[in-house]
């Protein structure tokens, strides 16, 4: 899994957009082979796509690429050069390329997964955007990007793009690039909560023991989170599933794809449900957009943290896998303090990849730290402060508004809490913080230790009430 979550998806289409854009032309011509024809209205010499170099393949995705030729606005061939980092130059601007995509991605093991790049399942093909559309490196404005697929007849193409049949319509050259897409003889799965539509293809080997799992988790997590933040966001979004050697997942701008451990395990159940639940939540996350990268702790713990609370709630954790996914902040916290010494929180989403433990881990461990505060002295109080942030949510947050909005609801205690765990809690610091709402914390670096019963009188389910109960709002 690397970093490739965004800030929320700005969909409107800019004015001043010329017809036809940019348009891709794309053939599958058999033996494992795209042949790729993409025509631009405002002429271009600098191209690229995504670079992650291996050591079998050193230019990375770009060794795909075959045969790449350019031509200017009166059909004359013109010079391409490939300059390194996955970026292509013109000696003049060019209106068109062409390329032959050959799908040998499968050959070889990729640092973040097949998932991130591109790999056949099925008898067809599921590829990240930016690993299979060469598109200007500048000059982007948002204007839409159409793709036009041919293949076999029972192809059908899955996108989160305006798709008909094998056509796609992408907002902008970063939608086409930051998504997922399969194209081949898949029948995908919708499903809808309002005017959120989630469309989901899977590998067959996957039919009879993830796809109905993933269906319901889906069907049970969707509607909690709209029921949560008392809204439904708008949005076309897809999702992929495919066995692979190992389990990972990718989150794009408008899509996910979780790769599966094959032969499957399914000792990981819990961790697809976390997943699925912590992409699907970043759909409601993701309406609160980010002016900047010094809120990552928020769009990554609380992310965490709500899918978590509701993934109890729902019944896919019981209460030893709570206790365990609590005890996970707490050392992921540790962790992050170990492993980022001297990063700010805020300063700590400049470089997620490397400050993945204090802000998954802090930010989780803020929410949480909160949650109890609020929801102690006010059953769902913290619940109703997210629902208010959901609604709240058309202006982008930076650290100070997004603080000034927490800490007028909750008294000044969020920048109190956000300070001290930014300066650093042990596991007594932590308990301390979250006894008075029945949770007990001990613990070392790596290793923490949940109790709920240190003040629960009941004779079972000591999980505090904020954690355990739907609210009902007012
Ligand atoms: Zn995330």
């Amino acid at each position: 899994m690397i970093a490739v979550e965004i800030l929320a998806v700005a969909a409107a289409q800019a004015v001043g957009c010329p017809a036809n854009f940019a348009s891709y032309d794309v053939a599958y011509i058999g033996d494992k082979q795209f042949q790729i024809e993409a025509e631009f209205q405002n002429p271009q010499t600098e191209f690229g796509f995504w670079y992650q170099p291996t050591a079998e393949r050193p230019e990375g995705q770009s060794e795909s690429i075959h045969d790449l030729t350019a031509q200017d606005s009166q059909g004359r061939d013109i010079d391409i050069a490939y300059v390194g980092y996955g970026e292509w130059k013109t000696s003049q601007d060019a209106t068109r390329i062409r390329y032959t995509l050959l799908v040998d991605h499968d050959e070889i093991e990729w640092p973040h997964g097949a998932d991130e790049v591109g790999h056949p399942f099925g008898d067809g093909y599921y590829f990240s955007g930016t690993a299979f559309f060469i598109a200007p490196s500048k000059n982007r404005p948002p204007c839409t990007v159409d793709v036009q697929f041919h293949g076999p007849e029972n192809w059908t193409l899955t996108a989160p793009w305006a798709v008909e049949e094998l056509h796609g319509k992408a907002n902008s050259f970063g939608d086409l690039q930051d998504n997922g897409f399969a194209i081949g003889p898949f029948e995908a799965v919708t499903q809808n909560v309002g005017a959120l539509s989630i469309t989901s293809v899977f590998d067959p080997r996957l039919a009879k023991d993830v796809r109905p799992f993933v269906s319901n988790v889906l069907d049970d997590l969707l509607p909690a989170y709209a029921d949560y933040f008392n809204g439904k966001p708008a949005a076309d979004y897809s999702t992929f599933h495919f066995g692979y050697s190992s389990s990972d997942g990718s989150a794009f701008e408008r899509s996910f794809t979780l790769q599966y451990e094959w032969p499957l395990n399914m000792t990981e159940r819990p961790m697809w449900a976390h997943v699925l639940g912590h992409e699907t939540m970043h759909l409601w996350t993701g309406v609160i957009q980010r002016a900047d990268h010094e809120i990552e702790w928020f769009s990554e713990g609380f992310t965490d943290y709500l899918t978590v609370k509701h993934l109890y709630r729902e019944g896919y954790l019981d209460d030893e896998g709570l206790r365990q996914q609590i005890a996970g902040f707490v050392s992921r916290h540790q962790l992050g303090k170990r492993m980022s010494q001297g990063v700010s929180l805020r300063d700590a989403g400049q470089n997620k990849g490397q400050n993945w433990f204090l802000i998954y881990g802090s930010g989780a461990l803020i929410a949480l730290i909160l949650d109890a505060d609020l929801s102690t002295a006010e059953p769902g109080s913290f619940d109703a402060v997210m629902a208010a942030l959901y609604a709240d949510s058309a202006e982008p947050y930076d650290f100070d508004r997004l603080m000034a909005f927490f800490d007028e609801r909750s008294d000044g205690r969020a920048s109190e809490i956000f300070n001290a765990v930014d300066g650093g809690l042990r596991p007594g610091g932590v308990n301390a913080l979250l006894a008075p709402a029945g949770i007990g914390i001990a613990g070392r670096m790596e290793t923490t230790y949940v109790s709920f019963e240190k003040n629960c009188r009941k004779k079972r389910g000591c999980v505090p009430d904020f954690l355990a109960k739907p609210k009902r709002r007012k």
